[in-house]
């Protein structure tokens, strides 16, 4: 049975790289049906904090990673001291005594030819020459990485081992504690390096935001997931769009990319939007209240939420994520708008005060108050005074919302309703426009 394992160490939060490596590790699991070991690297005591560990486990179960087990290396220090006096008993391994500090132990390396066969990146050879010896249990009793990864991934039975390019300076290290320790070693599968758009590695700016603030600006996890997928596997025929349930019945991890991946923030924020068109409002709606609450527009407990669907309904088609509904749908919630500084220039300059007079009192006379009757009464009106309809359109869209672009006119003003549509055409109609 195939066993994998995502190994993050909690020194930090779970960032774009470490949910790649999770996605891939999962993703093989669920495809060959095999298992996926979550296991937490936290033999350094001063780095790794609970937190991390919380916010971690957080975004893992977030993005649908759920693992089958799950092992912390600071509760294994008993198994790794064992494998270590093995060694020390083959002399294959040395104590180093510290001034005031306890009893390091330390493999010998003997220069020899490690081959690996990576399952992405094919053979690649290392002459171990170079490599110095080994520290495998440190003065301070804790384990090192390359050790405690070894002995993990053999007593867990791990077959396949998933991870980073950046790891594959520890590949041969670890090849050699398995030769060592007379223990067969996995597979091993290297995944290309993610680099920021403008080459190199992601930095802070370009992606390596935490997976969790991600989550609060309004990605969907399904987006994540499939904008990960693509950075180092495609489904063929150009396809990009991929629900991973279907991902997972044709995925191999030989066919994962050698090439590096590029972070793209617009990308992701292209698929996000793929993902919020087809969402079910009422979803959206539950991920965005948080989000209007945080910003005053309304109040917990005390606000209509069918009407709040309607809303998300007119703009999920071109939200890239559900920050921009806030900032977007901002006119439905405020008593007074902003009015963007463009807007105001480009539509409100010009003194339209008799126009919107009198689509005001068209509005106040419509018996029914709806969308199509919204619109006719506005044709009828520019029909009357001979002027194209997106010399008002536009102007009104202005007004009411204090922005250039938006959602259809009509739907607006049905929505903001009768009431405050006059208000906002009338107080431009006192003010005589600028
Ligand atoms: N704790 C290591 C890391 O966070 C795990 C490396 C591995 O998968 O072997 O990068």
């Amino acid at each position: 049975m195939i066993r994998v394992r995502f190994a993050p160490s909690p020194t930090g939060n779970l960032h774009i790289g470490g949910s790649r490596t999770a996605l891939f590790n999962w993703l093989y699991a669920r495809a060959k049906d095999g298992k996926f070991i979550l296991r937490i690297e936290d033999t350094d005591k001063l780095r790794s904090k609970p937190e991390y560990v919380e916010e971690i486990l957080g975004s893992l179960k977030w993005l649908g990673f759920c693992w089958d087990e799950i092992y912390y290396q600071s509760q294994r220090s008993g198994i790794y001291r064992e494998y270590a006096e093995r060694l020390l008993k083959e002399k294959l391994a040395y104590v180093e005594k510290t001034e005031g500090r306890g009893e390091a132990i330390i493999y010998k390396v003997t220069p020899q030819n490690v081959i690996i066969d990576d399952l992405i990146r094919g053979r690649i050879q290392f002459d171990t020459a170079n490599i110095k010896d080994q520290v495998l249990i440190k003065s301070d009793g804790t384990p090192t990485y390359n050790f405690a990864c070894v002995v993990d991934d053999y007593t867990m039975n791990i077959t396949h081992v998933i991870r980073g390019d950046d790891h594959i300076s520890n590949t041969p290290k670890q090849a050699l504690l398995y030769q060592a320790l007379k223990l067969p070693a996995p597979y091993f599968a290297h995944l290309p390096l993610i680099m920021g758009m403008e080459g190199g590695r992601l930095s802070k700016r370009t992606g390596a935001t935490a997976i969790s603030d991600y989550r609060s600006l309004g990605y969907l996890a399904e987006a994540l997931v499939n904008y990960l997928l693509l950075l180092s596997w495609s489904p063929g025929e150009n396809r990009e769009v991929i629900e991973i349930n279907e991902a997972i019945k044709i995925f191999d991890i030989k066919d994962v990319n050698k090439t590096a991946a590029t972070f793209d923030m617009k990308k992701l924020d292209w698929m996000n939007n793929q993902y919020l068109k087809g969402a079910d409002p009422a979803r959206l709606t539950e991920l965005i209240l948080p989000l209007l609450t945080e910003k005053k527009y309304i109040q917990e407990g005390n606000f209509d939420r069918g009407y709040i669907i309607s809303l998300v309904k007119l703009f999920q088609g071109r939200l890239s994520t559900l920050r921009d509904f806030a900032d977007w749908a901002d006119f439905f919630f405020l008593k007074d708008i902003q009015i963007d500084p463009q807007a105001r220039e480009k539509f409100l300059s010009r003194d339209l005060s008799r126009e919107f007079k009198l689509f005001s009192e068209r509005l106040e006379a419509l018996e029914q108050f709806d969308i199509a009757s919204i619109e006719a009464s506005f044709r009828q009106l520019v029909g009357e005074l001979n002027i194209e309809a997106k010399v008002l359109i536009h102007p009104v869209r202005a007004a009411l919302t204090g922005k250039t672009v938006g959602p259809g006119l009509f739907e607006v003003i049905y929505y903001l309703g009768k009431e405050r549509t006059k208000e906002r055409l009338l107080a431009w109609v006192k003010r005589g426009n600028v």
